[in-house]
């Protein structure tokens, strides 16, 4: 089974890295979305940026029916979206921003074009639940966290709770997915 790679949570700096572009489809490559994958489910969570468990490329995991039974792992690399359209509110939460959930408006459907895990090209359409994960997941790959989408006073509050949260004993904490 895939090794379990620790997640970065905010406010660590890394995660407001710009990735690059994979280029390198070998092995490499193949243990590190094994990983992801191993990681993302025993979050639990419903998608995982590269860069959240601190390796800066453009490389994204999800399944969106994570936890429902079979697993189904999807592979999105160096994803542009190339259409977007309508709009959709829903409360978002992320593996790297501990114990917050709100709501984010996004489009409720995207055209996505990228390569699969070895660089065939690819092409996504994804309505509603799919839209809202890859949009949140492709932000992580330009270091843009879904807080990042909501008012500066829900995020003031977020990082005070958070403050208290980190004085408290870590065995005190628990991080959701
Ligand atoms: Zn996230």
């Amino acid at each position: 089974m895939a090794e379990k790679m620790k997640i970065y949570t905010f406010p660590d700096p890394i995660l407001r890295s710009v990735s690059r572009p994979v280029d390198n489809f070998g092995e490499d490559t193949q243990k590190l979305i094994d990983s992801m994958g191993e990681t993302m489910y025993a979050a639990p969570g419903i998608g995982l940026a590269a860069i959240q468990v601190g390796v800066p490329i453009r490389l994204i995991v999800y399944d969106i029916s994570s936890g429902e039974g079979e697993r189904n792992l999807s592979v999105l690399i160096n994803p542009e979206i190339i259409k977007a359209e309508g709009s959709v509110v829903f409360s978002e939460a992320c593996l790297s921003v501990v114990d917050y959930s709100a709501d984010v408006e996004r489009n409720s459907m995207v055209k996505i074009r990228g390569v699969d895990r070895h660089g065939k090209p690819i092409e996504i359409e994804a309505e509603d639940m799919a839209a809202i994960c890859l949009q949140h997941e492709i932000d992580h790959l330009n270091g843009i966290l879904f807080i990042d989408h909501i008012s500066n006073l829900k995020r003031s509050l977020y990082k005070r709770k958070l403050k208290k949260m980190m004085e408290k004993k870590p065995e005190d904490r628990k991080p959701r997915g």
